[in-house]
């Protein structure tokens, strides 16, 4: 078996990486700007945050679907980098006005960015080449890469340099990505280009519908700047959205040949169940953060260690080292025939996250005379985590590559993303419950705060052992539907 992948697969590798690099980058900079520069209380802080995270990842539906019907990936990969590269520069301009228009230039860039380059990895593979897994494995490694030093380098630069430099930092790596794509992208021959013809065509006798969307995403930005000013609505249109979504899906679905139809209920369905990983997974972005603040002991041979950056560098990290593991061992288990299929490796992925999530809850429960989890207890629950992670997150994105009719795959990478963005929203009401009460948290003693986190931390564990062991139940159904695909 040829176990070697493309040369273009390193192009994605890299162009991702750089775009991830200016993403994460600008990412890490974002709550602690608001707060300190621009004066934002914190709950405003919060929910500013919340707003971007989720219409940055609700852009990718449209994104996608543009690209299927008019742009092609390609097109939109590069039109997305330049909307990015330009919000990461209005981001570095020091005025009152560029904040918001700089955040919805990167929400629509990353709208036509993100789902069509991933979709993009799929089409280099075809459906039941052993390697696709493995592939999207290690293009998720770039992505990581790119998000572990975005996230080190734009921090240091802004918060101990000048916060508009660190933007600026985020920009420069977003142009290297696109200059990387530009020129590496003639390698890739006839791959993402579009499907169809319509991209010339005119509308009303005399704009090109590829100019139109391009004009239709300027007039975009100042609406999004608007619902900055509504975030509280958001929530609601986000879910009215996720009905809209999966009834388009079911209505595409219903009008194809028996085969086709049954694949793409199956894709559905994994990504409707991955916003329960999403869910428990995000809680690293947030009371994650506070529970290593008050309960990790971060000590190192006497040296303390910054609570939050190892919170937030632990995953990436984790994601680098087993990417390559898992990079090789679905080829390895699949000459031996015992690669699980897709929907196997999902459930896998909840199994993981409880193991992690328990591993939390048992060193809570060992430390309860003194308040502090060992730090090798913290780094070792994420350990299994991200190996959940890996079973799920870069499964998922070849699983659309291969469930998905090809006119709607960039659609449908779209909806996975939104999804992860619901199950974001899911993680803010677990987060929630992990709320520590004020006098508890005003006492600043670790004993008292402990037992409130190890009490949620078991529950996750449950429900995420549960869904797991709903979903190998699913599993022969789900492989019936997906017909030849593994
Ligand atoms: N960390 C991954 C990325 O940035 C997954 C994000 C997501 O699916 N929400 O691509």
């Amino acid at each position: 078996m040829n176990t070697k992948h493309p040369k273009q697969l390193y192009l994605l590798f890299f162009t991702e990486m750089w775009e991830r690099f200016s993403f994460y980058g600008m990412k890490a900079l974002l709550l602690a700007y608001m707060v300190t520069q621009l004066n934002f209380d914190e709950p405003k802080g919060y929910a500013i945050l919340g707003a971007y995270s989720a219409l940055v990842y609700t852009m990718p539906m449209f994104g996608g679907m543009l690209a299927d019907k008019f742009l092609g990936y390609r097109r939109a990969i590069i039109f997305g980098g330049i909307m990015m590269a330009i919000g990461h520069i209005v981001l570095a301009i020091p005025q009152d006005w560029s904040f918001f228009y700089g955040m919805a230039f990167i929400i629509c860039g990353n709208g036509f960015f993100k789902p069509n380059i991933s979709s993009l990895v799929g089409t280099l593979y075809e459906n039941n080449d052993p390697r696709k897994d493995s592939a999207f494995s290690l293009f998720y490694m770039g992505i990581n890469v790119g998000a572990a030093l975005g996230g080190l380098l734009c921090g240091y630069v802004g918060q101990q340099i000048n916060w508009h430099y660190g933007f600026g930092l985020a920009g420069i790596f977003m142009v290297l990505g696109l200059i990387v794509f530009i020129i590496g992208k003639t390698s890739l021959k006839e791959k993402g280009l579009p499907l169809t013809n319509k991209l010339n065509e005119k509308v009303l006798g005399f704009i090109k519908i590829e100019y139109l969307i391009y004009l239709l995403t300027l007039v975009v930005l100042p609406v999004i700047v608007t619902l900055f000013n509504y975030y509280e609505a958001l929530d609601s249109i986000m879910l009215v959205l996720a009905v809209i979504s999966v009834a388009y899906v079911l209505y595409v679905a219903s009008k194809l040949e028996k085969i086709a139809k049954f694949k793409l209920l199956s894709a559905l369905i994994m990504v409707v169940v991955s916003t329960f990983f999403w869910a428990f997974y995000e809680q690293n972005a947030g009371s994650l953060n506070l529970f290593a603040m008050r309960n990790v002991d971060m000590h190192v041979f006497g040296l303390e260690l910054p609570a939050l950056s190892v919170n937030n560098f632990l995953p990436p990290a984790w994601v680098v080292v087993l990417s390559l593991f898992f990079a090789a061992l679905w080829p390895w288990l699949n000459k031996r025939g015992w690669e699980p299929s897709t929907p196997g490796k999902f459930a896998f992925s909840f199994i993981f996250v409880a193991i992690g999530f328990f591993t939390f809850y048992l060193a809570c429960q060992a430390s309860l005379d003194h308040g502090l989890i060992p730090l090798l207890a913290f780094v070792g629950g994420y350990f299994f985590i991200i190996c959940g992670e890996m079973c799920i997150s870069p499964v998922g994105l070849s699983m659309i590559t291969k469930l998905s009719p090809v006119n709607i795959v960039g659609l449908m990478m779209g909806i996975f993303f939104f999804y992860t963005a619901i199950g974001e929203f899911l993680a803010g009401k677990i987060g929630a419950l992990m709320s520590i009460p004020k006098n508890i948290v005003e006492a600043n003693n670790p004993v008292l705060s402990l037992p409130y986190y190890a009490n949620v931390l078991l529950q996750i564990s449950i429900y995420s052992a549960g869904i797991g062991v709903l979903i190998f139940f699913l599993v022969p159904v789900l492989k019936k539907w997906m017909a030849d695909i593994r």
